[in-house]
Protein backbone atom coordinates (compact mmCIF):
# COMPACT_ATOMS: atom_id res chain seq x y z
CA UNK A 1 0.00 0.00 0.00
CA UNK A 2 1.53 3.09 -1.16
CA UNK A 3 1.64 6.08 1.95
CA UNK A 4 -0.80 8.92 2.39
CA UNK A 5 0.90 11.75 -0.05
CA UNK A 6 2.42 14.46 2.30
CA UNK A 7 1.83 17.32 -0.16
CA UNK A 8 -0.74 19.07 -1.88
CA UNK A 9 0.25 19.79 -4.85
CA UNK A 10 -1.75 18.46 -8.24
CA UNK A 11 -1.82 15.21 -9.74
CA UNK A 12 -3.18 14.17 -13.33
CA UNK A 13 -6.97 14.98 -12.98
CA UNK A 14 -8.01 13.25 -15.85
CA UNK A 15 -10.77 10.86 -16.87
CA UNK A 16 -10.68 7.89 -17.10
CA UNK A 17 -12.43 5.45 -19.75
CA UNK A 18 -15.27 2.37 -18.62
CA UNK A 19 -13.54 0.85 -15.71
CA UNK A 20 -15.90 -2.34 -15.88
CA UNK A 21 -14.55 -5.24 -14.38
CA UNK A 22 -16.01 -7.58 -16.78
CA UNK A 23 -16.93 -11.62 -15.72
CA UNK A 24 -13.44 -13.91 -16.36
CA UNK A 25 -13.16 -15.74 -18.99
CA UNK A 26 -10.88 -18.70 -19.22
CA UNK A 27 -8.25 -18.00 -22.17
CA UNK A 28 -6.27 -21.65 -22.98
CA UNK A 29 -4.52 -20.62 -25.95
CA UNK A 30 -0.17 -20.22 -25.17
CA UNK A 31 0.40 -17.45 -27.72
CA UNK A 32 3.19 -15.47 -28.05
CA UNK A 33 3.08 -11.68 -26.80
CA UNK A 34 1.89 -9.52 -29.40
CA UNK A 35 0.80 -6.11 -28.18
CA UNK A 36 -2.75 -5.43 -29.27
CA UNK A 37 -3.09 -4.57 -33.11
CA UNK A 38 -5.43 -1.86 -33.74
CA UNK A 39 -6.44 -0.82 -37.41
CA UNK A 40 -3.80 -3.24 -38.82
CA UNK A 41 -0.88 -0.86 -38.61
CA UNK A 42 2.38 -2.09 -37.04
CA UNK A 43 1.93 -1.84 -32.91
CA UNK A 44 5.34 -3.21 -32.18
CA UNK A 45 6.84 -0.83 -30.07
CA UNK A 46 10.05 0.11 -29.67
CA UNK A 47 10.56 0.46 -25.30
CA UNK A 48 13.85 2.34 -25.70
CA UNK A 49 13.05 4.80 -28.17
CA UNK A 50 9.27 4.65 -29.21
CA UNK A 51 9.82 3.65 -32.77
CA UNK A 52 6.77 1.52 -34.44
CA UNK A 53 7.81 -1.17 -36.63
CA UNK A 54 7.08 -4.50 -37.85
CA UNK A 55 10.93 -5.18 -37.97
CA UNK A 56 11.45 -5.26 -33.81
CA UNK A 57 13.05 -7.81 -31.77
CA UNK A 58 11.90 -9.35 -28.88
CA UNK A 59 14.00 -9.26 -25.24
CA UNK A 60 14.20 -12.60 -25.46
CA UNK A 61 14.80 -12.92 -21.38
CA UNK A 62 11.13 -11.78 -20.63
CA UNK A 63 9.69 -11.60 -23.86
CA UNK A 64 7.51 -8.91 -22.59
CA UNK A 65 9.07 -5.73 -24.74
CA UNK A 66 10.39 -4.91 -28.44
CA UNK A 67 13.78 -3.20 -29.38
CA UNK A 68 15.14 -1.69 -32.96
CA UNK A 69 18.70 -3.27 -31.91
CA UNK A 70 21.23 -4.36 -29.27
CA UNK A 71 21.44 -0.30 -28.97
CA UNK A 72 18.07 0.70 -28.04
CA UNK A 73 17.91 -2.89 -25.87
CA UNK A 74 21.11 -1.56 -23.89
CA UNK A 75 19.91 1.88 -23.31
CA UNK A 76 16.56 0.81 -21.68
CA UNK A 77 18.21 -1.78 -19.50
CA UNK A 78 18.04 -0.14 -15.96
CA UNK A 79 14.86 0.94 -17.17
CA UNK A 80 13.60 -2.61 -17.05
CA UNK A 81 15.93 -5.15 -15.58
CA UNK A 82 14.14 -5.33 -12.68
CA UNK A 83 11.00 -6.88 -14.16
CA UNK A 84 12.78 -8.53 -16.65
CA UNK A 85 14.68 -10.40 -14.73
CA UNK A 86 12.03 -11.51 -12.75
CA UNK A 87 9.66 -12.93 -15.25
CA UNK A 88 12.31 -14.41 -16.80
CA UNK A 89 12.70 -16.40 -13.42
CA UNK A 90 9.07 -17.25 -13.46
CA UNK A 91 9.32 -18.08 -17.60
CA UNK A 92 12.51 -20.54 -16.46
CA UNK A 93 10.85 -21.95 -13.72
CA UNK A 94 7.56 -23.31 -15.88
CA UNK A 95 10.61 -24.56 -18.71
CA UNK A 96 9.59 -21.44 -21.12
CA UNK A 97 5.90 -21.79 -21.14
CA UNK A 98 4.08 -18.16 -21.35
CA UNK A 99 1.13 -19.46 -19.73
CA UNK A 100 -0.30 -22.49 -17.29
CA UNK A 101 -3.89 -22.42 -18.75
CA UNK A 102 -5.91 -21.22 -15.68
CA UNK A 103 -4.97 -17.57 -16.34
CA UNK A 104 -8.13 -15.41 -16.13
CA UNK A 105 -9.54 -13.32 -19.37
CA UNK A 106 -8.78 -9.42 -18.11
CA UNK A 107 -9.83 -7.88 -21.99
CA UNK A 108 -7.79 -5.21 -23.69
CA UNK A 109 -5.99 -2.67 -21.63
CA UNK A 110 -8.59 0.37 -21.62
CA UNK A 111 -6.72 3.15 -23.64
CA UNK A 112 -6.66 6.11 -21.22
CA UNK A 113 -7.10 9.81 -22.25
CA UNK A 114 -4.16 12.15 -22.25
CA UNK A 115 -2.96 13.03 -18.45
CA UNK A 116 -2.66 16.67 -17.33
CA UNK A 117 0.14 17.91 -18.78
CA UNK A 118 2.80 20.79 -16.97
CA UNK A 119 1.87 23.91 -18.66
CA UNK A 120 5.25 25.05 -19.85
CA UNK A 121 7.19 21.68 -21.02
CA UNK A 122 3.95 20.10 -21.66
CA UNK A 123 4.91 16.47 -20.63
CA UNK A 124 2.32 14.39 -18.25
CA UNK A 125 3.38 15.61 -15.22
CA UNK A 126 4.98 13.74 -12.49
CA UNK A 127 2.75 11.22 -10.92
CA UNK A 128 4.09 11.92 -7.17
CA UNK A 129 3.86 15.51 -5.66
CA UNK A 130 7.43 15.73 -4.94
CA UNK A 131 8.03 16.05 -8.39
CA UNK A 132 5.30 18.86 -8.58
CA UNK A 133 5.03 22.29 -7.92
CA UNK A 134 2.03 23.80 -7.03
CA UNK A 135 2.32 27.93 -7.86
CA UNK A 136 0.07 30.14 -5.92
CA UNK A 137 -0.11 32.97 -7.86
CA UNK A 138 -1.86 31.76 -11.03
CA UNK A 139 -2.94 28.54 -9.68
CA UNK A 140 -1.05 26.20 -11.83
CA UNK A 141 0.86 22.81 -11.14
CA UNK A 142 3.89 22.50 -12.92
CA UNK A 143 6.48 20.14 -13.21
CA UNK A 144 9.69 20.55 -10.47
CA UNK A 145 12.05 20.19 -13.86
CA UNK A 146 10.46 23.27 -15.73
CA UNK A 147 10.70 24.96 -12.00
CA UNK A 148 14.53 24.09 -11.39
CA UNK A 149 15.48 25.08 -14.51
CA UNK A 150 13.65 28.30 -14.38
CA UNK A 151 15.52 28.64 -10.75
CA UNK A 152 18.87 27.92 -12.66
CA UNK A 153 18.51 30.68 -15.34
CA UNK A 154 17.83 33.08 -13.00
CA UNK A 155 20.64 32.21 -10.71
CA UNK A 156 22.69 32.74 -14.08
CA UNK A 157 21.47 36.12 -14.24
CA UNK A 158 22.05 36.83 -10.88
CA UNK A 159 25.57 35.86 -10.96
CA UNK A 160 26.57 37.60 -14.03
CA UNK A 161 24.54 40.65 -12.06
CA UNK A 162 26.79 40.55 -9.23
CA UNK A 163 29.98 40.47 -10.95
CA UNK A 164 29.05 43.96 -12.64
CA UNK A 165 27.35 45.19 -9.19
CA UNK A 166 24.17 45.73 -10.07
CA UNK A 167 21.52 43.61 -7.61
CA UNK A 168 20.18 40.97 -8.49
CA UNK A 169 16.34 40.30 -10.12
CA UNK A 170 13.93 38.84 -7.58
CA UNK A 171 12.55 35.57 -7.75
CA UNK A 172 9.80 34.99 -9.97
CA UNK A 173 7.28 32.05 -10.63
CA UNK A 174 8.21 29.98 -13.89
CA UNK A 175 4.68 29.99 -15.37
CA UNK A 176 3.46 33.57 -14.82
CA UNK A 177 6.66 35.50 -13.99
CA UNK A 178 4.95 36.93 -11.01
CA UNK A 179 7.44 37.86 -8.38
CA UNK A 180 7.87 34.84 -5.35
CA UNK A 181 6.20 36.18 -2.02
CA UNK A 182 8.35 34.99 0.23
CA UNK A 183 6.00 35.75 3.17
CA UNK A 184 3.78 33.18 4.49
CA UNK A 185 0.56 35.39 5.38
CA UNK A 186 0.57 36.48 1.33
CA UNK A 187 0.85 33.10 0.17
CA UNK A 188 -1.49 31.73 2.33
CA UNK A 189 -3.74 35.06 1.27
CA UNK A 190 -3.12 33.70 -2.63
CA UNK A 191 -4.82 30.53 -1.70
CA UNK A 192 -7.54 32.01 0.00
CA UNK A 193 -8.29 34.27 -2.74
CA UNK A 194 -8.06 31.39 -5.12
CA UNK A 195 -10.36 29.27 -3.16
CA UNK A 196 -12.74 31.97 -2.96
CA UNK A 197 -12.97 31.53 -6.91
CA UNK A 198 -13.23 27.64 -6.15
CA UNK A 199 -10.05 26.41 -7.39
CA UNK A 200 -10.25 23.04 -6.20
CA UNK A 201 -6.44 22.91 -6.04
CA UNK A 202 -6.11 25.74 -4.01
CA UNK A 203 -8.85 24.34 -1.87
CA UNK A 204 -6.88 20.97 -1.24
CA UNK A 205 -3.04 22.54 -1.11
CA UNK A 206 -4.93 25.09 1.97
CA UNK A 207 -6.45 22.13 3.23
CA UNK A 208 -3.31 20.37 4.19
CA UNK A 209 -1.47 24.21 4.85
CA UNK A 210 -4.68 24.06 7.94
CA UNK A 211 -3.92 20.27 8.29
CA UNK A 212 -0.03 20.15 8.90
CA UNK A 213 0.18 23.84 10.06
CA UNK A 214 2.28 25.09 7.11
CA UNK A 215 3.06 28.59 6.09
CA UNK A 216 2.78 30.05 10.21
CA UNK A 217 -0.70 28.18 10.62
CA UNK A 218 -1.85 26.82 13.31
CA UNK A 219 -3.08 22.95 13.22
CA UNK A 220 -6.81 23.10 12.53
CA UNK A 221 -7.64 19.45 11.37
CA UNK A 222 -11.26 19.84 10.84
CA UNK A 223 -10.60 23.06 8.62
CA UNK A 224 -8.70 20.28 6.78
CA UNK A 225 -11.34 17.89 6.25
CA UNK A 226 -13.77 20.78 5.17
CA UNK A 227 -11.62 22.25 2.56
CA UNK A 228 -10.46 19.06 1.24
CA UNK A 229 -14.53 17.66 1.23
CA UNK A 230 -15.00 20.98 -0.69
CA UNK A 231 -12.09 20.33 -3.45
CA UNK A 232 -13.46 16.95 -3.45
CA UNK A 233 -16.86 17.79 -4.19
CA UNK A 234 -15.41 19.90 -7.34
CA UNK A 235 -14.40 16.15 -8.37
CA UNK A 236 -11.18 16.88 -7.92
CA UNK A 237 -8.96 13.36 -7.97
CA UNK A 238 -5.77 13.94 -5.57
CA UNK A 239 -8.38 15.91 -2.50
CA UNK A 240 -10.43 12.33 -3.61
CA UNK A 241 -7.00 10.53 -2.86
CA UNK A 242 -5.83 12.54 0.17
CA UNK A 243 -9.31 11.90 2.47
CA UNK A 244 -9.38 8.60 1.31
CA UNK A 245 -5.95 8.32 2.72
CA UNK A 246 -7.16 9.76 6.03
CA UNK A 247 -10.00 7.52 6.13
CA UNK A 248 -8.26 4.57 5.61
CA UNK A 249 -5.44 5.59 8.43
CA UNK A 250 -7.86 7.51 10.80
CA UNK A 251 -5.45 10.52 10.90
CA UNK A 252 -6.57 14.38 10.60
CA UNK A 253 -9.52 13.75 13.43
CA UNK A 254 -11.50 11.06 11.42
CA UNK A 255 -12.31 7.49 12.45
CA UNK A 256 -10.53 4.63 10.79
CA UNK A 257 -12.95 3.35 8.26
CA UNK A 258 -11.85 1.36 5.45
CA UNK A 259 -15.19 1.78 3.77
CA UNK A 260 -14.92 5.35 3.75
CA UNK A 261 -12.00 5.19 2.52
CA UNK A 262 -12.98 2.57 -0.70
CA UNK A 263 -15.82 5.30 -1.68
CA UNK A 264 -13.27 8.35 -1.72
CA UNK A 265 -10.44 6.45 -3.67
CA UNK A 266 -13.15 4.72 -6.13
CA UNK A 267 -14.00 8.32 -7.30
CA UNK A 268 -10.11 9.76 -7.17
CA UNK A 269 -9.41 6.28 -9.94
CA UNK A 270 -12.74 7.52 -11.50
CA UNK A 271 -10.38 10.42 -11.85
CA UNK A 272 -7.16 8.71 -12.71
CA UNK A 273 -5.59 8.87 -9.82
CA UNK A 274 -3.09 6.25 -9.54
CA UNK A 275 -2.38 5.88 -6.37
CA UNK A 276 -6.22 5.34 -6.01
CA UNK A 277 -5.87 2.67 -8.52
CA UNK A 278 -3.39 1.27 -6.68
CA UNK A 279 -4.66 0.32 -3.26
CA UNK A 280 -8.27 -0.41 -4.47
CA UNK A 281 -6.15 -3.11 -5.98
CA UNK A 282 -4.63 -3.72 -2.84
CA UNK A 283 -7.45 -3.73 -1.03
CA UNK A 284 -9.57 -6.16 -3.00
CA UNK A 285 -6.49 -8.44 -2.95
CA UNK A 286 -6.44 -8.36 0.52
CA UNK A 287 -10.15 -9.16 0.28
CA UNK A 288 -9.37 -12.20 -2.13
CA UNK A 289 -10.77 -10.53 -5.49
CA UNK A 290 -7.76 -10.80 -7.03
CA UNK A 291 -9.89 -9.72 -10.62
CA UNK A 292 -11.10 -6.72 -9.87
CA UNK A 293 -7.23 -6.23 -8.42
CA UNK A 294 -5.25 -6.70 -11.84
CA UNK A 295 -8.07 -4.57 -13.39
CA UNK A 296 -7.29 -1.81 -11.08
CA UNK A 297 -3.08 -2.28 -11.28
CA UNK A 298 -3.39 -2.43 -14.66
CA UNK A 299 -4.60 1.07 -15.22
CA UNK A 300 -2.21 2.58 -12.96
CA UNK A 301 0.68 0.41 -14.22
CA UNK A 302 -0.21 1.06 -17.33
CA UNK A 303 0.05 5.16 -16.43
CA UNK A 304 3.49 4.11 -15.25
CA UNK A 305 2.89 3.47 -11.65
CA UNK A 306 5.47 0.68 -10.89
CA UNK A 307 4.39 -0.59 -7.87
CA UNK A 308 1.51 -1.56 -9.34
CA UNK A 309 3.79 -3.57 -11.52
CA UNK A 310 5.34 -5.48 -8.77
CA UNK A 311 1.82 -6.78 -7.85
CA UNK A 312 0.94 -7.79 -11.52
CA UNK A 313 3.67 -9.58 -11.78
CA UNK A 314 2.90 -11.57 -8.65
CA UNK A 315 -0.06 -12.54 -10.35
CA UNK A 316 1.22 -13.73 -13.60
CA UNK A 317 3.76 -16.06 -10.90
CA UNK A 318 1.04 -17.22 -9.31
CA UNK A 319 -0.58 -18.24 -12.82
CA UNK A 320 -3.41 -15.76 -12.61
CA UNK A 321 -2.76 -13.17 -15.03
CA UNK A 322 -1.41 -14.24 -18.72
CA UNK A 323 1.82 -13.39 -19.91
CA UNK A 324 0.37 -11.96 -23.08
CA UNK A 325 -1.72 -9.39 -20.94
CA UNK A 326 1.30 -8.99 -18.44
CA UNK A 327 3.41 -7.58 -21.57
CA UNK A 328 0.88 -5.63 -22.82
CA UNK A 329 0.34 -3.54 -19.97
CA UNK A 330 4.73 -3.31 -19.08
CA UNK A 331 5.34 -2.00 -22.81
CA UNK A 332 2.30 0.57 -21.67
CA UNK A 333 3.98 1.06 -18.61
CA UNK A 334 7.43 1.83 -20.09
CA UNK A 335 5.52 4.26 -22.79
CA UNK A 336 4.20 6.26 -20.10
CA UNK A 337 7.49 6.53 -18.64
CA UNK A 338 9.09 7.56 -21.09
CA UNK A 339 6.31 10.52 -21.91
CA UNK A 340 7.49 11.47 -18.18
CA UNK A 341 10.80 11.62 -17.80
CA UNK A 342 12.68 15.08 -19.42
CA UNK A 343 16.12 16.53 -19.37
CA UNK A 344 14.75 19.09 -16.59
CA UNK A 345 13.36 16.23 -14.68
CA UNK A 346 16.10 14.00 -14.62
CA UNK A 347 18.69 17.02 -13.89
CA UNK A 348 15.91 17.85 -10.71
CA UNK A 349 16.48 14.76 -9.76
CA UNK A 350 20.46 14.47 -9.52
CA UNK A 351 19.91 17.21 -7.74
CA UNK A 352 17.79 15.94 -4.97
CA UNK A 353 20.20 13.10 -5.14
CA UNK A 354 23.20 15.29 -4.50
CA UNK A 355 21.22 16.74 -1.68
CA UNK A 356 21.12 13.65 0.01
CA UNK A 357 16.88 14.86 -0.10
CA UNK A 358 16.15 11.90 -2.93
CA UNK A 359 13.51 9.07 -1.88
CA UNK A 360 12.96 6.33 -3.87
CA UNK A 361 9.03 6.57 -3.27
CA UNK A 362 9.49 9.33 -5.58
CA UNK A 363 9.50 7.77 -8.46
CA UNK A 364 7.24 4.88 -8.15
ZN1 LIG B 1 14.49 1.71 -30.55
ZN1 LIG C 1 13.17 -8.45 -20.85
ZN1 LIG D 1 7.38 20.92 -17.04
ZN1 LIG E 1 2.51 31.87 -11.14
Amino acid sequence: MSSAKEDGTAVAARQLGSMSLGEPVRKDNNDATEPTAKNGTPTKLCSACGKKSDALQKCRACKCVWYCDKDCQNRHWKEHKKECKRIMKELDKRGGKLDLGNEVDLGTLPVLPPQEECPICMRALPLNTPLQNYASCCGKTFCAGCNFQHEFQARKVNAERAQMQQPPVPRTCAFCRAPFSKADEELVAQRRKRVKYNDPCAMHNLALDHGFGRHGLPVDQAKCIDLLRQSAGLDFPPAQYQLGAFHYTGDMGLEQSEEEAIKCWEKAAEGGDVHALHNLGCIEHDNGDNVAAMHHWRLSASEGFRFSMGRLIECFEKGLLHHGELAETIQAMYYARAELKSEDRDKYIEHLKMRGEYDEGFDV
